[in-house]
């Protein structure tokens, strides 16, 4: 590995501008902000740097000189990825363009800009491309091993002792699942009636206690599903 890609644990950002003073401002901005900016002053020379480079986020100059205009480079760098592209419009009649072409482009910016209302841009989108991509995970996450051959899949909202399915009731199913994610902890039963029932329930902790009886009586003794004394319950 060379020492250039060691150091790129920085998010990388392209900045695609032709006017070297605007690019070397937006720059500075951005390393002070701790990514990692790369130049590209012509169309063509963005590409190359983003396949190179794998950046998070471009930024892009609409008008650019050489053969590739800003909005070619989107619809090339479209076509291969979903990074996000801030564009960079001199005139009002760009932004109808870049808007009424449906580019995909996450956001733009009206020259002359503040580099710090860019950077915060930057930022916004990056925390929501950032939250997206979690969000797609949790869509999938493990199934959680409890031991003794018991498995909460959330995934499939299945459990199994020994590989066999057990039936739960809806909000069987949530509790196992929500002291399954919090192993190890004592939570109390207003907490586990907040988590799983919802604020808005209106129940009281009896209502915990009998769901805890069905889980233990469904799963068997091999569920290590404790009484915390004074507390509540909590599942080693
Ligand atoms: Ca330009």
């Amino acid at each position: 590995m060379s020492e250039d890609e060691w150091v790129s644990e920085e998010p990388v950002i392209v900045v695609v501008e032709d006017d070297p003073n605007i690019a070397d401002l937006v720059e500075l901005y951005l390393r002070r902000d701790g990514y990692r900016p790369y130049q590209a002053p012509t169309g063509e020379r963005a590409l190359e740097i983003v396949a190179l480079r794998r950046p998070k986020l471009v930024i892009l100059d609409i008008g650019l000189p050489g053969e590739l205009d800003g909005i070619d480079v989107c619809r090339s760098v479209r076509a291969e990825s979903d990074v996000p592209i801030i564009f960079l419009t001199a005139r009002d009649d760009e932004v109808d363009r870049v808007l009424g072409l449906e580019l995909g482009a996450d956001d733009y910016v009206t020259k002359p800009f503040s580099p710090r209302e860019l950077v915060a841009r930057v930022k916004a989108i990056l925390r929501r491309t950032e939250a997206a991509a979690l969000a797609r995970n949790d869509e999938r996450p493990e199934p959680i091993d409890l031991g003794a051959d018991i498995i909460v899949d959330s995934a499939r909202r299945e459990v199994t002792v020994g590989g066999a399915a057990v039936a739960l009731a809806t909000r069987e199913f949530d509790l196992l699942l929500h002291l399954s994610t919090n192993r190890g902890l004592a939570l109390s039963r207003r907490q586990l009636l907040d988590s799983v029932w919802g604020d808005g329930w209106i129940g009281d902790d009896r209502t915990v206690d009998v769901h805890v009886r069905q889980l233990r009586k469904k799963l068997g003794d091999g569920l290590v599903l404790e009484t915390v004394w004074g507390v509540g319950y909590r599942l080693d």
